[in-house]
């Protein structure tokens, strides 16, 4: 039997879901189908409805919908209430649309078991306070670390993020990139790239002695935050893991098992045909 999955976004030309999931399908599992449709900014809900009615099994959302999905299910998971935001979508009969946000679980399981790092224990920073940061503070914070900071160019969106995600004994803190001091030993960077893909000034001085790198944006080669931390940091690592394992875990809600991820990634790397 085939089973229909799409990512809804707009643009959603770039997005490599389609190959992610054709392969897991291809470790002997049913065949799918899995469309990139591009949902009309003021009619999302009408794109999502139309899906599931002509039989679409499920579906991921990507930028700008993730919100908007969130407000648009009818049940949803702990942790997509928590980042108030779903990039995972599947119907029942009995209970309506369902949302779950697994980009968290992706980021955490890339970094703790592909990457082999540890986050209990240590001082993280989060460059960047949009909604990628929001999806993965509640993973990160099961995760014990002793401290988080999150640090923007607009303070007051890090100061409601760390006011938000604060409360569960660990102290998350919010400011802006310039007043960045100390040292921290995992820095996770979602700055979106600009037009001409440059970071912010950033302090030469951010990684503790075992400090890594996280970027979530990935690329052909090195992204340029990865470019700048690699001579710094112990270990880089960029977001294409978490792309990958944030889809393996819509894979487990859709069909309750897990894909093997690590050549999935190695394929999206260009390591194998
Ligand atoms: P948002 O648009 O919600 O947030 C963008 C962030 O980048 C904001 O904090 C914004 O700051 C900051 N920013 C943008 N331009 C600049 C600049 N010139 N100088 C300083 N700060 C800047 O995007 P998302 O949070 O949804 O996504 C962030 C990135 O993470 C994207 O590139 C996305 O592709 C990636 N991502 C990767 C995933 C993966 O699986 N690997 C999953 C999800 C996201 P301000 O608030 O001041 O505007």
């Amino acid at each position: 039997m085939s089973h229909r999955y799409a990512v809804f976004g707009n643009p959603v030309a770039h997005s490599r879901s389609p190959e992610i999931h054709q392969a897991f399908a291809r470790q002997g599992y049913d065949e799918v189908t899995y469309e990139r449709i591009e949902a009309p900014r003021d009619d999302f809900a009408g794109a999502v409805k139309a899906f599931f009615i002509n039989g679409g099994n499920g579906a991921n959302v990507t930028l700008p919908f993730k919100e908007e999905a969130f407000r648009l299910c009818d049940r949803t998971t702990e942790r997509a209430r928590r980042a108030e935001a779903v990039n995972t979508l599947w119907r029942d009969q009995d209970h309506g649309l369902h949302g779950d946000n697994t980009d968290g679980a992706g980021l955490v399981r890339d970094m703790r078991r592909n990457h082999h790092w540890q986050i209990e224990g240590t001082r993280i920073l989060i460059l960047g306070a949009g909604g990628a940061v929001r999806g993965v503070l509640g993973p990160l914070l099961e995760e014990e670390p002793d401290e988080i900071v999150i640090a923007n160019r607009t303070v007051d969106k890090a100061d409601a993020l760390a006011e938000h995600f604060n409360g569960a004994g660990i102290p998350v803190y919010g400011c802006g990139l310039e007043e960045l001091r100390g040292h921290f030993d995992v820095v996770i960077n979602s700055i979106s790239a600009g037009l001409d893909g440059e970071l912010p000034p950033l302090p030469e001085a951010l990684f503790s002695q075992r400090g890594c790198a996280y970027d979530m944006l990935y690329g052909a080669g090195d992204t340029a935050f990865v470019a700048w931390a690699r001579p710094k940091a112990a270990e880089v690592a960029d977001g294409l893991g978490m792309l990958v394992e944030q889809a393996a875990e819509s894979w487990f809600m859709w069909r309750g098992a897990r894909p093997d991820t690590a050549p999935v990634i190695r394929m999206l790397r260009g390591e194998t045909a």
